[in-house]
């Protein structure tokens, strides 16, 4: 199957101006490297899903892909095109076909527009794309396909319930009748039932208009029920990759299996796991521990694994890991 989505070698530096020798000397920025050589492909129609605690790097890397901040090194290949390479044409195709949903998606609407303006936005931004005399007629399509009713066009973002919003995030993003969407924490807030009904929204559509997502999440049982792949990050660097159930059954890095230790429902369900909580905090990016990042918090760490980097390598089937002693 075709891959919409090829990320290699992603790299991300921030520079933080407030470490010791800025404040004394006022230089020597702090270098936080946000994304450490990510590399994935996604086919048409899967859900890739990234996780890992705050500050992991899974955000960054969604912005990359949409081009929202810019990238230090890798490539990202859009239907077999670099973006970097792409011409105009192609780069507008590119923008019109790769849709987001933001986590604080309310936050970014303007509270003085109505809802129908608001659905409109993506026609003034990428024109032509639906012609004017149809474009009302898109807009109460989509608003019918995610629930929604024709009068919810009328009214101001304040009047919706947390749900309802993210309805109107979805129905934006599916506007221009994307290929690829970007969903960054679409349920986070949501109280279970809403969150489900979200989640079945999503996968609902993606059956039938043969979506591809990139599904940003710390939730393991939406990661689980919605994603065919799933990236595990840690500090920047994927540490795990591989089938979605294949992983979350057979973890074969420990911070995979900690993370999964620590959500009661799959405790519950997998009478091997014991639930434990995931010991320690996540170090500072700024001065990562050497070796393996992960070795302060590993129960299983060995002399090896605080001086030797363990690279991303074939565990089992088209399994990968970064451990030298894998599960
Ligand atoms: Fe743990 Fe060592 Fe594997 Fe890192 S390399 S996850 S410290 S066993």
């Amino acid at each position: 199957m075709m891959n919409i989505i090829e990320v290699r070698d992603l790299q991300k530096y921030f520079y933080k101006k407030s470490g010791i020798l800025h404040k004394i000397f006022g230089v020597g920025p702090q270098i936080i490297q946000a994304v450490d050589q990510v590399s994935f492909n996604i086919e048409r129609g899967n859900t890739m899903a990234l996780v890992g605690e705050s500050g992991c790097g899974k955000t960054t890397v969604a912005r990359l892909i949409l081009n929202l901040i810019e990238l230090d090194e890798g490539k990202i290949i859009f239907k077999g095109k670099d973006l970097n390479e792409m011409s105009e044409e192609e780069y507008n195709d590119y923008r019109e076909n790769a849709a987001f949903i933001a986590q604080d998606f309310r936050s970014s609407l303007n509270p003085r527009k109505l809802v129908g303006e608001i659905l409109a936005e993506p026609f003034r931004i990428h024109p032509g794309v639906v012609s004017k005399k149809n474009e009302e007629k898109r807009i109460k399509e989509i608003v019918d396909l995610v629930g929604l009713s024709e009068k919810s066009l009328l009214k101001f973002p304040h009047e919706f319930s947390g749900g309802q919003a993210r309805r109107i995030g979805v129905a934006r993003a599916l506007m221009l009748n994307p290929e690829f969407i970007v969903c960054d924490e679409p349920t986070s807030g949501l109280d279970l039932s809403i969150s489900a009904s979200i989640i079945n929204l999503m996968k609902d559509l993606r059956d039938e208009f043969d979506l591809t997502y990139l599904w940003i999440s710390h939730n393991l049982n939406v990661v689980n029920y919605i994603s065919d792949y799933v990236g595990v990050m840690y500090l920047g660097r994927i540490i795990e990759i591989g089938k979605s159930r294949a992983l979350f059954n057979n973890p074969t890095h420990p911070y995979t299996e900690a993370l999964i230790e620590s959500v009661p429902s799959f405790s519950q369900e997998n009478k091997k796991i014991k639930r434990k909580t995931l010991k320690g905090e996540v170090p500072s990016p700024i001065d990562p521990p050497a070796g393996c990042s992960f070795h302060p918090r590993c129960k299983y760490s060995q002399s090896k694994c605080k001086e030797i980097t363990p690279e991303l390598e074939i565990k089992e089937g088209e399994r990968k890991a970064a451990c030298h002693f894998p599960l």
